[in-house]
């Protein structure tokens, strides 16, 4: 009895921590199956639909698919295989409704063709269906991993989330400095330089000093090491 107890008090923090912490679970590659009886937020009256936990009405629907709650924009990456070819080829789709969309919705048997394979132009079948974004409450908006609350958004043209200064296939986020930098970004060390559109440190001038890993800090440019 005590041992049940303990566990529904594990289970009852659990759920506190629900509304305000986002989902940072694995993607679900099992997302072929999503039986109704999963559902865990029981039916919305207002929706008059059956919704998972975190459902907020007006904001969020069912994703079949993801077994989630989604806001607007909710992004699947499908994979195509061909066999022929023994070709996979990942394609993005924005999906606002997976019960009725032609490429997630149905089982396995009745699975719509979808892609023509990018080789021999055979028509294709999802193989399958990963949720890539996750609906955030407090912002009310679909983000992936790494996302920090009212500082990043999804940026859909690369696929990740992205800071206020975000440029497009130039910058990444940093989770720990929490700044949008280059690929060769030292934590702590490193900022992103707009007009060199590199990573650069404190001392940096534009077209005259250069970021060395090696020397752990900026250099007169062009600048090298006699044996790299
Ligand atoms: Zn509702
Ligand atoms: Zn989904
Ligand atoms: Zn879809
Ligand atoms: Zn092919
Ligand atoms: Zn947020
Ligand atoms: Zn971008
Ligand atoms: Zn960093
Ligand atoms: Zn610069």
């Amino acid at each position: 009895m005590r041992l049940v107890l303990a566990a529904m008090v594990v289970l009852g923090v659990g759920c506190r921590g629900r509304e305000t912490t986002r989902t940072a679970e694995p993607l679900n590659t099992a997302a072929w199956k999503a039986p109704e009886n999963m559902l865990s937020g029981g039916v919305c009256h207002a929706c008059n639909l059956g919704v998972y936990g975190g459902h907020r009405c007006g904001h969020t629907v069912p994703c079949r698919m993801c077994a989630r709650e989604q806001g607007a924009n909710h992004l699947h990456q499908v994979t195509y295989r061909c066999d022929a070819c023994q070709y996979t080829q990942g394609v993005s789709h924005v999906c606002n409704d997976s019960k009725h969309c032609d490429v997630c919705r149905g089982d396995k048997r009745n699975i719509p063709v979808h892609h023509e394979c990018d080789r021999c132009h055979r028509m294709l079948s999802p193989q399958q269906i990963v949720g890539v974004t996750f609906y955030c409450g407090a912002c009310n908006l679909e983000t992936s991993s790494n996302h920090i609350c009212a500082k990043t958004r999804f940026c859909y043209r690369c696929e990740r989330e992205a800071g206020a200064d975000h440029i497009h296939e130039a910058t990444r986020l940093c989770g720990s400095c929490q700044t949008e930098v280059a690929i060769d970004h030292v934590h702590n060390g490193t900022f992103f330089c707009k007009e060199c559109r590199r990573d650069a440190g404190p001392d940096h001038k534009h077209g005259e000093t250069i970021w060395c890993y090696r020397c752990g800090g900026e250099t007169p440019w062009p600048h090298a090491h006699d044996n790299w």
